[in-house]
């Protein structure tokens, strides 16, 4: 029986953490597998224009940013398959990871992951997702809600940016904020509230998204915290962006994460874990920055590390 492929790196996951340890350890001669989950591209795919990225004085849109960075890794070599990691055994080398029915068997794992959009929980919210009105990505969806009210609930850059994007296509946009000033950027929050389209409601929380019944939204309920009392704003579209969730949970019980599910990484190092030649990268394991270059910095350590790892251990 022939011996079952022992991969040199293995990098999980297509945002810009993944995809730049891709091109490095793809230039490094080291043949990576990168095993692609459900957002092929991750969260910069989601989002319009990015105009803080270095090298592009015009801004550049998410997208093309990703689909170049892909082209980019595959031009040296990346092998790229769709497979989602359920479980790891790092116990031993070769380092396992269960997808379904197959075991990847790696000597170097660069987790890049990322993070998922965090959810209110509110009445109405799951049950109307989707092609029902409540949705977490305006690039994706705004076009559906021309000349329509539509509500965004948050108050960091997404929202403010979200909110923005909307105003092409709303009638009215609701940026609703359960504090009095929003956590955004101020570059970003002027825009937002000085928008003509962008009615701030602030110091409200979420109640319910209406319209369960007829399956489609009808409105969303926002509750005052200072007064206590109830509206409907009358919206046909809810965009929840109120921040991200990592995702850590096939490895949580290999390495170490916080109380919040992000990667803690070893001692002197923002990608090595404590498990050799395992190391972590971009929005699973960085919650303080969280931009499309830091997470393209640790993609980088992280491959760096890899390639010297192996160089160390015979790779
Ligand atoms: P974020 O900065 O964590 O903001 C989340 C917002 O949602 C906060 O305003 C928070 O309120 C609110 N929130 C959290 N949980 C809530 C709940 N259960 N109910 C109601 N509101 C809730 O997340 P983000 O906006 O997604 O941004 C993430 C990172 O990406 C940031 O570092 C940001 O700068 C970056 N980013 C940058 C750009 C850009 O530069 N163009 C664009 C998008 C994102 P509180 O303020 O009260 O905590």
């Amino acid at each position: 029986m022939s011996n079952p492929t022992v991969e040199n790196v293995v990098i999980i996951g297509t945002g810009c953490a993944g995809l730049t340890a891709a091109v490095y350890t793809a230039r490094a001669n080291l043949n990576p597998l990168v095993l692609e989950g459900p957002l092929p591209g991750g969260q910069l795919t989601t989002t319009s224009e990015v105009e803080n990225f270095p090298g592009f004085p015009e801004g550049v849109d998410g997208f093309q940013l990703m689909d170049g960075l892909r082209k980019q890794a595959a031009k040296f070599g990346t092998r790229f398959e769709q497979a989602q990691v359920q479980a790891v055994d790092f116990s031993a080398l070769p380092r396992k990871l269960m997808c379904g029915d197959r075991t990847v068997l790696a000597r170097t794992v660069i987790i890049a992951t990322g993070a998922s959009p965090r959810m209110t929980g509110i009445p109405g919210e799951r049950e109307l997702y989707g092609g029902k009105g409540v949705t977490t990505c305006a690039t994706c969806d705004g076009a559906f809600y021309r000349k329509m009210e539509v509500a965004v609930i948050g108050g960091g850059d997404s929202a403010a940016e979200e909110a923005l994007f909307l105003t092409r296509f709303a009638s009215k946009v609701y940026l609703v904020h359960r504090r009095d000033s929003l956590r955004a950027s101020k570059i970003m929050a002027e825009r937002a509230t000085s928008h003509p389209k962008v009615q701030m409601v602030w110091d409200s929380v979420p109640v319910e998204v209406e319209g369960v019944p007829q399956g489609a939204v009808s409105g969303l309920r926002v509750r005052n915290v200072k007064s206590g009392a109830e509206t409907v704003l009358p919206v046909k579209g809810v965009f929840v962006a109120i921040g991200h969730v990592p995702n850590s949970a096939p490895f949580a019980s290999a390495l170490d994460v916080d109380e919040n599910g992000y990667f803690v990484p070893a001692k002197g190092s923002q990608v090595r874990t404590k498990v050799p030649g395992v190391y972590v990268a971009g929005d699973c394991a960085d919650h303080v920055y969280r931009q499309a270059i830091t997470a393209a910095g640790m993609g980088c350590q992280a491959a760096i590390d890899a390639e010297r790892w192996l160089a160390e251990h015979g790779g």
